[in-house]
């Protein structure tokens, strides 16, 4: 666990530190890491797989990540290591394990790993989208470039848009070039319905209103028979809202309906009240925590990076995202760096 400083700067130097400066460093207390992870996926699947690549991790990363987890840390329940903290009875190395949003990796490439160190997780379920058989509008807005690309040659001629979606779509365009980045941000920032909207209009215009079954298969979320199997399994539960909406623009009257609604919804599958939230994108702000507070939740995670020490506020759990680049040396995954990230909540 330990690293030398020569070592550390070293792996500052590595191209996936450089832009985050210099680390926090661990600090002397008790300290609680939670780390987030999106999706796990096994190598025959990676081509297949539309998501951004800030949320996939491969599945030997994530399986050499879990054993030097189980080797080297504590690995605690999130929801017993926030208590443990507020006791002063964390042991020492805390980290726990979440996912975010409940892709169907999650049990099928994931869990069979936990289980295999014996690695307790939290998993956020974004409740609107478990066990509809829809996909992420950002995978299906993801195929639809790639179509329209294979297309025209240029992500430029879209088919027809509705005023606010085709507005949305040139505002993404940088010296006649489409910034997919771009268009993705304004989406997450329109409303909530946009991103669904716009991924629906361009593979309707282009006549692939479906995915082609390997490539949905392999972007597949959740479904309730593989919650409820999870539950069995030992894996808890949390909220990541009914929507995936963004909170701290959404009014107050949607900030509490989906809030609200995603804890009754999980209450209801479940069988059992649910008190953790992760906040979609990881954005709060002081009306979303007090929101968060008002619909029942005891704790609420961020994408804060950094260690939960004896100052936390629960409302604003600090997490630090996991993504296979993040832990990729010259020759793929790197457990120096991996360890790094523990010792340095980076
Ligand atoms: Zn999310």
């Amino acid at each position: 666990m330990t690293i030398s400083f020569k070592r550390r700067l070293k792996l500052l130097g590595a191209a996936a530190l450089t832009r985050l400066g210099m680390p926090r460093l661990a600090r002397r207390g008790q300290t609680l890491l939670v780390l987030c992870y999106h999706r796990v996926v096994p190598e025959d699947q990676a081509a297949a797989v539309l998501s951004s690549p800030y949320i996939v991790v491969r599945e030997d990363s994530f399986a050499r990540q879990m054993a030097l987890l189980a080797a080297e840390c504590a690995v605690v329940p999130l929801e017993d290591g926030l208590d443990l903290l507020a006791r002063g009875q964390l042991p020492r190395r805390a980290v726990a394990i979440t996912f975010d949003d409940g892709w169907k990796d999650t049990r099928t490439t994931a869990l069979p790993i936990l289980e295999r160190h014996g690695l307790p997780a939290l998993v956020y379920l974004t409740t609107g989208v478990i066990g509809t058989g829809r996909l992420f509008w950002q995978e299906r807005l993801t195929h639809a470039l790639r179509l329209l690309q294979a297309v025209d040659g240029s992500r430029n001629a879209p088919p027809p848009l509705p005023p606010d979606l085709a507005g949305l779509w040139q505002r993404a365009h940088h010296n006649g070039v489409l910034d997919s980045h771009r268009l993705t941000r304004l989406l997450k920032q329109s409303t909530p319905d946009a991103g669904e909207r716009l991924a629906t209009a361009l593979l309707d215009g282009l006549g692939h209103p479906a995915l082609p079954p390997e490539v949905h298969a392999a972007n597949a979320m959740l479904d309730w028979d593989d919650v409820h199997a999870m539950q069995r399994r030992g894996v808890a539960f949390g909220s990541h809202t009914v929507d995936h909406v963004l909170l701290p623009a959404a009014t107050p009257e949607v900030r509490a309906a989906q809030l609200e609604e995603s804890r009754r919804v999980l209450r209801q599958r479940l069988g059992q009240e649910v008190r953790a939230l992760a906040y979609p994108n990881g954005d709060h702000s002081l009306a979303v925590r007090r929101a968060a507070m008002a619909a029942g939740y005891t704790s609420a995670a961020t994408l804060e990076r950094g260690f939960n020490d004896e100052s936390l506020d629960c409302l604003r759990v600090r997490r630090v995202n996991v993504y296979e680049g993040k832990t990729a040396g010259p020759r793929g995954f790197s457990p120096d760096l991996f360890r790094f990230i523990l010792t340095a909540a980076l």
